[in-house]
């Protein structure tokens, strides 16, 4: 960490490199990448490349399409060859920022996004935020064509051991590639479904963590592939089996101390965790959008598949859309449940923060957490608790972010209209088809 421009330059040069490659996220939180070879080194590090962004979804007007690439020194790492077989010149990756051709740091990258709601917490004298990702995925069988199928051979469940499985074997690849690449990784298993996994790794600051989600999914893409697999991140590509998630843990750091933890309080969380808690049930409904942004995403969100569906906190139930784990200490975290895998890893961790700080600005409370497992609650006990319902289809997922002022801001002009209108494009597509299931279920009988 803390790489300057001259380190870095002697590492390519020490490790062989030919190509480096220079990383975005779009709008829609899809990894873009411009690869330039050796002669362009210098140049890419002075942030002198320049890119079309017209020719990224969702990133410019056509009028200002010219856009440079910021790299952000400490993302510099060279690709082991379980990533990138090395027989045509070594590749090393940076994670830039974009800004316009005169510096100013670009409204439409999800990075610049994220960066803005860390300043503003900042202000108010914490830290950071921490957050601890758990992505979920799928590994399914190619066709020999190579087309992806939503077929596994594998018969595991939750934590097997044996036999051993063949995603077993592209897992361990992953990990190696991922720790290789400087990923401190926590954990790894088989997740409840046949053919499903996760791994875990370490919080980190906000940042820090999208830009490695970002990299985790599309080397974990990479490492499939490698194995003959496909790794999705759909969030429910089986209709009646557990669909991927992303649980993902929060804490507000304050002078090198966790924020969220009062020994004397309630529960032992301070006030200050009840606000950001508040914050994130508030704008639940109108960040969901963001946090599953796909018509897929809301097929993971129905009951009993482990997914919440309902707006509440719960300091033990893991049908509660937050869950206070029980560590204490430096591990105080709040777990938020809904968000998927599919999500744009900087907006998703914008909107939470964003969320949280209206809380913590607002002094807003949360009602008492619940004990209960709440999918076995009728609907007059969640009417008595003020349990709301999180919106069940994309549709009702825009129209609550249009609702959503803090949010708006949050995103930011240009990624909130970029958002909304391609999302609406998205479902109204998806409303005009006609479903397998339609023809299934009428066409006999009308
Ligand atoms: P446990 O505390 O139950 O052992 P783990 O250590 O497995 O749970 O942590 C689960 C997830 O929570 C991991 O992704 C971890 O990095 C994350 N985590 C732990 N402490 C914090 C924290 N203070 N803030 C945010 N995430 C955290
Ligand atoms: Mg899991
Ligand atoms: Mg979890």
């Amino acid at each position: 960490m803390g790489y300057t421009k001259a380190e870095i330059l002697k590492e390519l040069k020490a490790a062989n490199v030919k190509f480096l490659r220079l990383q975005i996220t779009d709008i829609l939180g899809v990894v873009k990448n411009v690869e330039v070879p050796e002669s362009q080194f210098e140049k890419a590090l002075d942030g002198e490349i320049m890119f079309d962004g017209s020719s990224i979804e969702g990133f410019t007007r056509i009028e200002e399409s010219d856009m440079l690439l910021r790299p952000d020194y400490d993302t510099f790492v060279v690709l082991p060859d379980l990533v990138e077989d090395p027989t045509r010149g070594r590749v090393a990756r940076l994670i830039c920022d974009v800004a316009y051709p005169d510096g100013r740091p670009f409204e439409g990258d999800p990075r610049y996004v994220l960066k803005r709601q860390v300043e503003r917490l900042k202000k108010l004298g914490f830290d950071d935020m921490y957050a601890g990702p758990e992505p979920e995925f799928f590994l399914f069988l190619r066709t020999p064509e190579g087309l992806p199928t939503v077929e596994t051979h594998d018969k595991a469940g939750y934590f097997d051991l044996a036999p051993l499985d063949k995603g077993e074997e592209a897992r361990r690849d992953m990990v190696n590639a991922l720790v290789a690449m400087g990923f401190e990784i926590e954990a790894s298993h088989h997740e409840v479904a046949p053919g499903q996994h996760e791994i875990d790794f370490k919080y980190a600051e906000a940042v820090k963590t999208a830009d490695s989600i970002a990299t985790f999914k599309w080397v974990v893409k990479r490492v499939a592939l490698n194995h003959g697999l496909h790794a999705t991140f759909l969030p429910k590509p089986i209709a009646g089996i557990n669909g991927s998630g992303m649980h993902t843990h929060l804490s507000l750091f304050k002078g090198g101390q966790n924020a969220f933890f009062d020994p004397q309080a309630p529960y032992q969380l301070s006030q200050t965790a009840l606000h950001f808690i508040a914050g994130l049930l508030e704008h639940a409904d109108g960040m969901v959008a963001i946090t599953n942004p796909l018509v897929n995403s809301y097929k993971r969100l129905t009951p009993g598949y482990e997914a919440p569906t309902n707006i509440a906190w719960s300091a033990s139930n893991r049908s509660a859309m937050i869950r206070i784990p029980a560590r204490r200490g430096v591990g105080t975290r709040a777990e938020l449940r809904m968000p998927d895998p599919s999500a744009n890893p900087y907006l998703a961790l914008a909107v939470m923060l964003a969320a949280g700080l209206d809380g913590i600005e607002k002094g807003l409370l949360p009602p008492p957490p619940i004990q209960r497992n709440i999918y076995q609650m009728s609907v007059r006990e969640r009417r008595k608790h003020k349990i709301r319902e999180l919106p069940g289809t994309l549709r009702e997922a825009l129209e609550a972010l249009r609702k959503d002022r803090v949010i708006q801001e949050a995103l930011g002009e240009h990624v909130y209209t970029h958002f909304v209108q391609a999302k609406q494009m998205e479902w109204d597509e998806y409303r005009v088809t006609v479903h397998q299931w339609e023809l299934d279920r009428y066409l006999a009988t009308y």
